[in-house]
């Protein structure tokens, strides 16, 4: 239903269009070619309604999965779940992308990289990160300001704003709604 993302471009939008929360679990995937099931869950959500397709999706998550594991593996314990969340197996229900709220309520444990960062990272995590998407200074002292009340998706709101240069009032209270919003800016 959004503009399709198609393989060949996903790490260029994935810096250029992805919330803190997405990029980092991206990141992560590239890095240690695996996922625990919520990291899993949150990414494979939001990259379905970003627009990949399920074919792209199990290229996507196989070519890196298949560093780790065998391919009979991942046939095994993975690609069902990535069906799954296409509605393609079990009760064939079409999954829809985790909104903020549930992002943020969530618990990651040891080993976790879903979740939200603004709630979730170190103060020191979340700075590095934040210099990495190309905040100022002055940017993240506000972004801060809003973390330390607890206000995280106004932090993520003010971070879109200081990214992208323009106002952003309706709020990000989706990472899709993010990278929609972005999109937009961009094209
Ligand atoms: Fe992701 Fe929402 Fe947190 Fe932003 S506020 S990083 S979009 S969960």
């Amino acid at each position: 239903e959004y503009a399709d993302i198609s393989l060949k471009d996903i790490d260029q939008v994935s810096k250029s269009s992805f919330p803190l929360c997405m990029r980092h679990l991206f990141e992560k995937l590239r890095e240690d070619h695996h996922l625990k099931h919520g990291g899993r869950m949150q990414l494979g959500l939001f990259l379905k309604g970003v627009g990949l397709k399920l074919d792209d999706a199990l290229a996507f998550w196989r070519a890196e999965f298949t560093k780790k594991v065998g391919s009979e593996r991942f046939d095994k314990e993975y690609a069902y779940s990535i069906r799954h969340n296409y509605g393609k197996e079990g009760k064939r229900t079409d999954y829809t992308p985790y909104a903020c709220q549930k992002i943020i309520s969530s618990a990651p444990g040891v080993g976790d990289h879903h979740g939200c960062p603004y709630r979730h990272f170190s103060e020191d995590n979340l700075r590095a990160a934040l210099g990495r998407m190309g905040l100022s200074s002055r940017g993240m002292e506000d972004v801060m300001d809003k973390v330390r009340n607890k206000h995280y998706q106004l932090a993520c709101t003010l971070t879109f704003e200081a990214i992208y240069g323009t106002s952003c009032d309706a709020g990000i209270n989706h990472p899709n709604q993010y990278f929609e919003e972005s999109q937009k800016i961009l094209k």
